[in-house]
């Protein structure tokens, strides 16, 4: 893995899926790159390091910068859009797309670094994301639900998906019949898939979960009656009534965690995040998952930890109501 050598997975429809290597882990992150009649659009972009991933990854695919039309970030969470400023000043023609409620964090991105370095601290920020670098407005397109945007030959059909993040918004591409959902439609690791499937579950990170609007956006994007769904963690699932019923079943569950311990005090923490790691432990083992204890620490660990500050967020805020 390197820029030398990006890992790039081909699908049908001119749609493929780039590995940022974000972390420097594999299948943890991707960006998607959508090629129709000369003119490309990226779906997420990872960090700053993933910047030169995604640019070998052009250039392998033989596609000039001049043509990539559309930056679109699902939603300004720093492993979608944390790269945005830098790649948009490498792709001359480009208009980054993105929610109303995120534009100005793309604008001027401090707030979007603040905020994020009171959770991981500075040293940490300064590894995992580097300097966020602001988009000039005048190449920043705010979509509204239902806006159409046009590439290649085909359109963009743009929809307000909250739940996971307020600033979030899902493509649906009908021509391919396929879906870009971010975070919207959860995650599901790669090195999860067994014979029975792909495993996905819900993150509700924080600061901004919902889970009657989560369970909407689920519903809205199945209404579409889509082949599949792209995932930024991690890319291409099929199977989507199924996977749909587990991600309602999923929040469910992570409610009935966090309002379990919504008296837990100090303890609240270690007892929900404990009940996640069970919860997730058990339907791995229903699924037929042969990894062991640590592997899967290794691939769900960080959404655990993840899932519930986002849960206790939510608990507090439901608290202050
Ligand atoms: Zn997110």
């Amino acid at each position: 893995m390197s820029v030398a050598d990006p890992i790039i997975v081909d699908y049908e429809h001119g749609i493929s899926c780039i590995d940022t290597e974000f972390h420097n882990r594999l299948q943890l992150d991707a960006s998607h790159l959508i090629v129709d009649s000369g003119e490309a659009a990226f779906v997420d972009v990872g960090s700053n390091y993933s910047i030169p991933v995604l640019m070998a990854a052009l250039e392998r695919k033989g596609i000039a910068p001049e043509q990539v039309r559309y930056v679109c970030v699902t939603h300004v969470h720093l492993d979608h859009a944390g790269g945005a400023g830098e790649i948009m000043r490498q792709l001359p023609n480009a208009t980054l797309v993105v929610h109303p409620r995120g534009a100005k964090h793309m604008i001027d991105p401090r707030a979007l670094y603040e905020g994020a370095k009171a959770v991981y601290g500075e040293e940490e920020m300064q590894r995992t994301y580097g300097q966020l670098l602001p988009v000039p407005e005048a190449r920043v397109k705010t979509v509204t639900d239902g806006e159409r945007l046009p590439l290649g030959g085909r359109e963009l059909l743009f929809l307000d998906t909250p739940g996971h993040a307020y600033h979030h918004y899902s493509i649906i591409d009908e021509q391919a019949g396929v879906g870009f959902s971010g975070d919207t439609f959860g995650l599901s690791y790669r090195q999860l898939d067994t014979a029975r499937g792909a495993f996905i579950f819900p993150t509700t990170t924080p600061i901004h979960f919902d889970p009657e609007a989560a369970h909407a956006s689920i519903d809205r994007l199945m209404s579409y009656d889509l082949g599949a769904m792209y995932l930024t963690h991690f890319s291409r699932v099929e199977e989507l009534p199924r996977l749909a019923a587990d991600m309602h079943a999923g929040l469910d569950r992570l409610v009935e965690i966090a309002l379990a311990h919504e008296q837990g005090g100090a303890e609240r923490f270690e007892r929900i995040s404990g009940d996640i790691r069970a919860w997730l432990g058990e339907r791995l083992r229903e699924h037929g998952c042969r990894l062991s204890e640590s592997e899967i620490d290794g691939v769900v660990g960080m959404d655990v930890l993840l899932n519930t500050q986002g849960l206790i967020v939510w608990l507090d805020r439901r608290a202050a109501a």
